[in-house]
């Protein structure tokens, strides 16, 4: 069996990525990193979990890419741009082909987007994989949560619902033989938006990606924002296989209510309507308009017919979160 340590300096200690603003990466008690002068600093950290977060025996070089692609999907939400990365792993047992093909996921997703890992820790226990990403932002220009006003437009990027129906399809609820493959890979290696991020500092009035279901993501930016919302379902961007399955079932908790797709969803003011249409014709993840931001607090969704959904979604259940 290698050691903490081997692993660490096997995998961790010789970056893919040097950038210039890391004074000191892996190997010493800190990294020393250098924010440039003028920008803020974005820090987000996220954990997943074996057995609640992924399945136990989950392939770890997709769950390499998956811990680190949640992180920079947080970056992306602020319209950050990626800097570097901090890993924690804790190990059942020093599994060195785990650890290898963890870090090949983790570490080819970073060399994309230019992300150093500078640090971590590798500790023995239920396995769990912390990552924690830096990122760079032009001060007050970060797109939060609270700038959403009443009247602006809301659009989302690319297509909802993909990674909610390969987790119906796990559960063999849902079985499409032709269309599983795609769907899983759309839940097991997320995209991060980071380039639509960066694209709409400026332009839009808050962001946050989609990781618990569009209806709960939208409610976070009006609470934040003290503002309510309508959704149009008919307008949201859907795969073939997810709008086969709510014409089959008539089931909308997959595109509304299911999270992991890891799309950015952002309000936009009324008056910037022709900037993001441009942008949206350039953005190869695309950006579809679904609805409006409205004075009176919540979020209502209206279906196809023009009736509301006065209730959550039939299946709904399916993603309920513990937490
Ligand atoms: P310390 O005991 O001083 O915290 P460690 O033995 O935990 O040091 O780590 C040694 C070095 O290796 C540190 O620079 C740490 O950041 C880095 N490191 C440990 N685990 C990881 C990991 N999983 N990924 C990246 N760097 C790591
Ligand atoms: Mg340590």
């Amino acid at each position: 069996m290698p050691s903490e340590f081997d692993l660490i300096a096997r995998y961790f200690s010789r970056p893919r990525v040097r950038r210039s603003d890391v004074v000191l990466g892996v190997g010493d008690d800190c990294a020393l990193l250098e924010v440039p002068p003028g920008r803020q600093l974005a820090v987000s950290i996220d954990t997943l979990v074996e057995g609640t977060h992924f399945a136990c025996g989950a392939e770890p070089r997709a769950l390499g890419h998956k811990a680190l692609a949640v992180n920079l999907s947080d970056l992306a939400a602020m319209g950050a741009e990626p800097a570097w990365a901090t890993l924690a792993l804790t190990l059942p047992t020093a599994d060195e082909d785990w650890v290898e093909a963890f870090a090949a996921g983790f570490l080819a997703l970073a060399e994309v987007h230019g992300v150093q890992l500078v640090g971590g820790d590798t500790t023995r226990g239920p396995r769990s994989v912390t990552v924690q990403v830096h990122g760079f932002v032009e001060p007050g220009r970060a797109l939060r949560r609270d700038g959403a006003r009443p009247g602006d437009l809301v659009y989302v990027t690319g297509t909802l619902g993909d990674a909610g129906l390969a987790l119906l399809a796990q559960q063999g609820l849902f079985v499409g033989l032709d269309t599983v493959a795609a769907l899983r890979e759309r839940l097991d290696r997320p995209t991060p938006r980071l380039a639509v991020g960066r694209a709409l500092v400026g332009v839009a009035s808050a962001a946050i990606d989609v990781s618990d279901g569009l209806a709960a993501d939208l409610g976070h930016i009006c609470a934040a924002s003290g503002v309510g919302a309508t959704l149009y379902l008919d307008r949201l961007p859907c795969s073939t296989a997810v709008r086969t399955y709510v014409a089959e079932t008539g089931d909308w908790s997959v595109p509304v209510a299911a999270g992991d797709d890891y799309e950015l969803c952002v309000t936009v003011p009324a008056a910037r309507q022709g900037e993001i249409e441009a942008l949206a014709a350039e953005l190869p993840a695309g950006l579809h308009w679904v609805g409006m931001i409205e004075r009176p607090p919540g979020v209502r969704l209206v279906l196809p017919d023009g009736s509301m959904l006065d209730r959550a979604p039939a299946g709904y259940d399916h993603f309920a979160r513990d937490g």
